[in-house]
């Protein structure tokens, strides 16, 4: 009974939610360069200071990328229950990526369209947002003698590392054991989807080393990009091979990054391209440097010592075997694989709360990616933290990126039950 009143409250809001969704969706957060992150954040402080939650706006004062100019702005609201008890933290990234080619409909309108909301955002993350506050704001609504406390924050830069957003925060002790004990981060993994983690992240530069002669005479200098083949030749050949065998028992999707994987970012040699304006011809000249970017992604199950360790022993076989050969490695990034324990008690209440709006059990998956969930358990030494939200993990950063309106209500529901059942009501 008292349940039904959580689900049909929240049925009841469907309007509300839509409208705090577009709202959302037309502050043009863009990032980068880091936009409105303050405009957000002002709307969001309104909204739940009149819902009774204690707000704080913190600037990431010297992150990467905070100035004057584009600072970056973050939002922590709590709202204390009328006993001692557990905290549930919702957390959502305000930030979106660039809106690109290839749209139907306005980016930041928020146009409603056969029961969908359009706008870049829509699915990651605003969607996911506004369901957390419309699930909060219903439920301590519904159920204003709670125990414990419900935090909802909205933070920068998670499209760019979460340097000025999450790691900020966790650093100065926002997500922490002793503040937070479930955290609930509405990433667009589908509504009846638990997505426990993600893979680890090791990004490298690689260079190769030539020597600058005139194009006609190649004999005299040392073409770098010849030995960049070498290189790529070498990963096709064994690297690529090595890497597609090995599989994870994580439940990553989708299926093709059950393995672990290796993608070339970027390659440059040679002179440097010129803009799209230049009419005249490039110069002729044998290529001193070459570089390339690697984007490493791997398991829970492998050592991020030996992900560096194996790619240095590629391009060792490579030097082995050809005159001249010389290379640079440099790491850009390292992120370790995380993985939240299937019997954690935020994952017990939201498989819970989708078996009842559902009547089905819930899927268990990891991110093939990264999120924010990377600081709050590293930073943070949070472990019991998922993602769970509205929307199609595909959708995200696409021309045309909507968040379907069911989909938003169902998970707002879930949502709103799980805090039901962590804070002891
Ligand atoms: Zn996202």
């Amino acid at each position: 009974m008292s349940q039904d009143k959580l689900r049909t409250e929240i049925e009841a809001r469907r309007d509300e939610l839509v409208s705090l969704t577009q709202d959302l969706i037309r502050i043009p957060t863009l990032n980068p360069p880091g936009e409105y992150y303050r405009d957000i954040c002002d709307y969001l402080d309104r909204r739940l200071s009149n819902a009774g939650f204690q707000t704080e706006l913190i600037r990431a004062i010297g992150a990467p990328g905070d100035s004057d100019r584009y600072p970056r702005w973050n939002i922590v609201a709590r709202r204390q229950g009328a006993r001692d008890g557990q905290c549930v933290h919702f957390n959502s990234h305000i930030d979106v990526v660039e809106v690109g080619h290839g749209w139907t409909t306005d980016p930041f309108g928020g146009a409603v369209i056969d029961g969908k909301v359009y706008g870049r955002g829509a699915c990651d993350m605003k969607g996911g947002f506004a369901a957390s506050i419309i699930a909060a704001e219903t439920f301590i609504a519904v159920y204003p003698d709670f125990a414990g406390a419900i935090e909802i924050s909205g933070t920068a830069d998670e499209e760019s590392g979460g340097f000025g957003g999450v790691a900020y925060l966790a650093e100065r002790g926002y997500f922490s054991p002793e503040r937070v004990q479930h955290v609930i981060i509405p990433e667009p993994l589908n509504k009846d989807r638990i997505c426990l983690g993600h893979r680890g992240v090791w990004w490298a530069e690689i260079e190769t080393k030539g020597e600058i002669a005139h194009g006609s005479m190649p004999f005299l200098g040392d073409c770098a990009v010849r030995h960049m083949g070498a290189v790529i030749n070498e990963m096709e050949e064994t690297l690529f091979p090595a890497l597609a065998a090995r599989r994870t028992e994580m439940p990553v999707v989708p299926e093709g990054a059950k393995q672990s994987t290796l993608n070339i970012n970027s390659i440059h040699g040679g002179e440097a391209e010129q803009g799209d304006g230049y009419t005249g011809l490039p110069s002729p000249c044998v290529p001193d440097r070459c570089r390339i970017v690697v984007d490493r992604r791997f398991l829970i199950e492998e050592d991020i010592s030996e992900v560096e360790a194996e790619v240095r022993d590629t391009l060792e076989r490579v030097r082995k075997g050809r005159d001249g050969f010389e290379y640079d490695m440099r790491e850009l990034h390292r992120v370790l694989p995380t993985m939240t324990e299937r019997d954690a008690p935020v994952v017990g209440a939201v498989a819970q709360a989708v078996q009842e709006v559902f009547g089905r059990e819930a899927d268990y998956v990891v991110s093939p990616g990264t999120y924010d969930q990377k600081h709050i358990d590293r930073i943070g030494r949070l472990k019991n933290c998922i993602a769970y939200g509205p929307g199609i993990l595909d959708l995200a950063h696409k021309p045309d990126e909507y968040v379907g309106i069911d989909d938003m209500v169902q998970s707002a529901q879930v949502m709103a039950l799980a805090l039901k059942d962590l804070l002891e009501v």
